[in-house]
């Protein structure tokens, strides 16, 4: 560590959003599990964030982005340096030819839901699909057959450079992928929707939100822990592996749905850290294939 508690002083006087100190990250996750990250921030604007970010590089303050924490799996020892929300970067504005200009900030929901008052559609899947949209973008988050790279016309991102906006085809994305330089962090992106009748728009949402009864699991969880392998069900994998129920501390394979690792109460991040490398051992022995967890695990042990 080549940094100091003053450095992290330094940062947090120089930024005008929220400062948290010691901030324990299971307040900012689904899974309800996560040490304390050293310092936490939410910038108030651009310059805010530009500042924050200048000041920790200049320190040598290692920074992670988090959008709301319903993908992220924080280990017990929590995060050293400081992590950044843009919860703050929560505009969201109509454009000319069925385009709209959305920050990272901005809930999938409250996304969908002024989609749908504009009568635009094409991202009612996102819907049912909780967290943040700087978190969908980074993740290319989907479902019912959609993607959220699928929409995107402009990305705009922050490097070390400065701000960069760019066109959907200069970007590499794939299934809950998309490439970024390391520590650069999205701002936010013009979505490029279809003009569609808002209750043709409304009948999607309902019906993609009453299609996810199965994943009620009753418990904290992040979704799918694993991503699906190629012509694979994750679930099925897991369920013929016998694993429906296994427990770890407080760590569960849910009872209702295999690809969610819940938190029955009292779990640590090393349950389902134990749990998630059971499930592969025991997949990988049973059919022969090596799951990959989608959820993103970062953090100290
Ligand atoms: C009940 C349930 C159902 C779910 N269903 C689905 C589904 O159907 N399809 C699906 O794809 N996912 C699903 N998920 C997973 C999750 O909702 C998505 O991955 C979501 O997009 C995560 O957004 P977030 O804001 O919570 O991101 P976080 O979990 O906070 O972060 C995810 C990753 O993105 C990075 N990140 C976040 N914001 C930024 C930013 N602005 N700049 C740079 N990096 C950033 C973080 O560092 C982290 O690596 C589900 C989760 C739950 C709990």
């Amino acid at each position: 560590m080549t940094w100091s508690r003053a450095d992290l002083e330094r940062v947090a006087q120089g930024v005008r959003g929220t400062v948290l100190w010691d901030e324990p990250m299971a307040r900012h996750t689904s899974l309800r599990v996560g040490g304390p990250a050293d310092l936490y921030l939410e910038p108030a604007d651009l310059a805010d964030l530009e500042r924050g970010m200048e000041l920790l590089r200049s320190a040598n303050v290692p920074c992670l982005v988090v959008g709301s924490g319903y993908n992220l799996l924080v280990r017990d020892g929590g995060i050293r340096g400081c992590v950044v929300s843009l919860k703050r970067f929560d505009s969201l504005e109509p454009l000319p030819g069925a385009r709209l200009e959305v920050g990272a900030g901005v809930t999938n929901q409250v996304l969908t839901r002024f989609a749908a008052e504009q009568c635009l559609g094409g991202i009612e899947f996102l819907s049912g699909i909780p967290g943040s949209f700087g978190g969908a973008l980074t993740m290319n988050a989907g479902a019912h057959g959609g993607e959220t790279m699928q929409r995107v016309e402009l990305l705009t991102t922050l490097r070390e450079t400065g701000v960069l906006v760019r066109k959907r085809s200069e970007l590499e994305y794939g299934y809950r992928f998309l490439k970024l330089a390391p520590g650069e962090i999205i701002l936010g992106a013009r979505l490029r929707l279809e003009p569609v009748e808002r209750r043709l728009i409304e009948e999607n949402i309902r019906e993609y939100i009453g299609k996810r009864g199965g994943q009620r699991v009753g418990f904290p969880n992040a979704g799918s822990f694993f991503k699906n392998p190629a012509g694979e069900s994750a679930w099925r994998l897991i369920d013929q592996a016998g694993l429906r129920g296994a427990t770890v501390g407080g760590a569960q394979v849910s009872e209702v749905h295999t690809n969610f690792l819940v938190n029955t109460g009292g779990a640590q991040a090393a349950d389902f850290l134990a749990l998630a490398e059971l499930v592969k051992v025991r997949v990988k022995e049973a059919a022969g294939i090596g799951l990959e967890e989608e959820v993103r695990i970062v953090g100290e042990a």
